[in-house]
């Protein structure tokens, strides 16, 4: 029965970022949610929810996807497991490198595959301390990123991540990470700066850590094309462009973690062309496999590449692998979500409805005094609430004014929204099958949350 597994849950389950003092109370929620089908879940009473945040923005083709689950099924028939050591491959595992390898940005080489996001940061902090150490600057090693990044929560990954709550309590950031400023305009310090005054600002912080620090003990920097966890902030014009000739000038390799943006959820297949990134190493995971297996990887550049390659020979093999590496199930996954992504013309509906949904989002909202800013990318959106928008003032973190909203809109209109862990910012990353009359729905409930908790 329900209330038998809600029980099972509490007692012998905790769950990610779970309130452990809540769960000792036995206050924390259970819901078993049971299917799902395009952007939609179910839970086991029957209550149905529009899921307009895909997941952890992950189930990017949507719910219920059976060419996905037939391929899934078919590859667990015919060969569930073998490793991927050295030597060793899978069709599925070498057909899908290969169709990474045809959407990616232009001067990539070679794709190792891991299982999550954090693993294939880790993947890619680790493959440039062995370039580093190849090329004899060993001391070449700390990591840039930036405040409000989100790029996993292990040990090294929760260094990278900027958010408090990832640092706290764990002794994080590890020495080897350091943090510069977010491309945040709208919590910018000098409300008197334009667009274009704070991308230089951003660089010439970047540049002023750099050389504080010096350049030769830094490796490589770290970002998200926009800002995930972190607010869903899309960067100023001309960010990127600033901070790549920052690190050009001082050789430090820049990582583009696309697990949210890879695959098409800014309307293009990455990130880092939407924006004209020249990455070195690119992090994807969540969009690989729309979440129907765990995946993930890490693509490497030419340029990296030729490196490592003089490595291998001197060294043995690298000595960096996960039993899991390349699953064939997950890879199995990943064609068959990519093959779709190609075959229903997913990326140009993430395009146009997310465009919409951010465009009426604005729209509805215009008005409202404690609305600072609705933004977005592609199918990516955010509401920022504020206390005064005039004087730019936020409201009180006790107040807990986010997590209200979307409780609220949880509970009146059944539509799950995100509320992002640091400031009263309402995140939105639905499916790309999300039609327009969802996107209404998710804009009335939206704006029907913020009235009911704000006024
Ligand atoms: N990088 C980014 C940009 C992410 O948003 C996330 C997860 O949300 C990660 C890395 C970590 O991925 P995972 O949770 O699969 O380890």
């Amino acid at each position: 029965t329900n209330d038998q597994l809600a029980q099972w849950d509490r007692d012998n389950f905790f769950h990610p970022s779970t309130h452990l003092a809540q769960h000792a109370r036995g206050d924390t929620p259970s819901r078993v949610i049971r299917t799902a089908s395009g952007s939609h879940i179910e839970d086991r009473d029957g209550n149905r929810f529009l899921d307009a945040f895909a997941g952890l923005y992950c189930v990017n083709v949507g719910y219920g996807r059976q060419e996905i689950a037939e391929a899934i099924a078919a590859q667990a028939r015919e060969l569930a497991y073998y490793h991927a050591y050295v030597g060793h491959g899978t069709e599925a595992s070498i057909t899908l490198a290969k169709m990474i390898l045809d959407r990616a940005p232009a001067n990539m080489s070679k794709v190792y595959f891991g299982l999550g996001g954090s693993d294939a940061n880790e993947t890619n902090l680790k493959l440039v301390w062995y370039y580093n150490n190849i090329r004899g600057l060993p001391q070449k090693k700390r990591i840039i990123s930036r405040w409000r990044g989100y790029h996993g929560s292990g040990l090294l990954t929760g260094s990278l991540t900027g958010l408090e709550a990832f640092h706290k309590k764990f002794d994080l950031p590890l020495s080897q990470v350091i943090h510069t400023e977010a491309p945040y305009y709208f919590r910018r310090a000098n409300l008197e700066q334009s667009e274009a005054e704070f991308v230089a600002h951003c660089a010439n912080a970047l540049e002023a850590l750099i050389e504080r620090e010096g350049a030769d003990s830094i490796a490589a920097f770290i970002g998200e094309p926009v800002l995930g966890t972190g607010g869903i902030v899309p960067p100023p014009a001309g960010y990127w462009k600033a901070i790549q000739s920052v690190l050009k000038k001082h050789d430090i390799l820049l990582i583009a973690d696309e697990v949210v943006t890879g695959f098409g959820r800014l309307g293009t297949m990455f990130g880092s062309t939407h924006y004209g990134i020249e990455p070195d190493l690119i992090t994807i995971a969540k969009g690989l496999t729309s979440a129907y297996a765990p995946l993930s990887g890490s693509i490497v550049s030419d340029r990296v590449w030729k490196v490592l390659e003089q490595g291998t020979d001197e060294n043995g093999p690298i000595g960096h692998g996960w039993t899991y590496s390349a699953h064939p199930i997950g890879a199995a996954a990943g064609i068959a979500n990519l093959q779709l992504i190609d075959r229903l013309g997913l990326i140009r509906n993430a395009s146009d409805v997310g465009t919409y949904l951010t465009r009426t989002m604005a729209e509805a909202l215009a008005d409202h005094p404690n609305v600072g800013e609705v933004r977005g990318e592609g199918m990516l959106c955010a509401v920022e609430l504020v206390e005064d928008r005039n004087g730019r003032r936020f409201f009180d973190p006790g107040r807990k004014i986010g997590p209200q909203v979307v409780a609220s809109m949880l509970a009146k209109d059944r539509v799950i929204a995100r509320a992002m862990p640091q400031g009263d910012i309402i995140g939105f990353a639905p499916p790309f099958c999300l039609t327009r009359t969802e996107a209404d729905q998710v804009v009335m409930a939206t704006v029907a949350a913020i009235r009911a908790v704000i006024g």
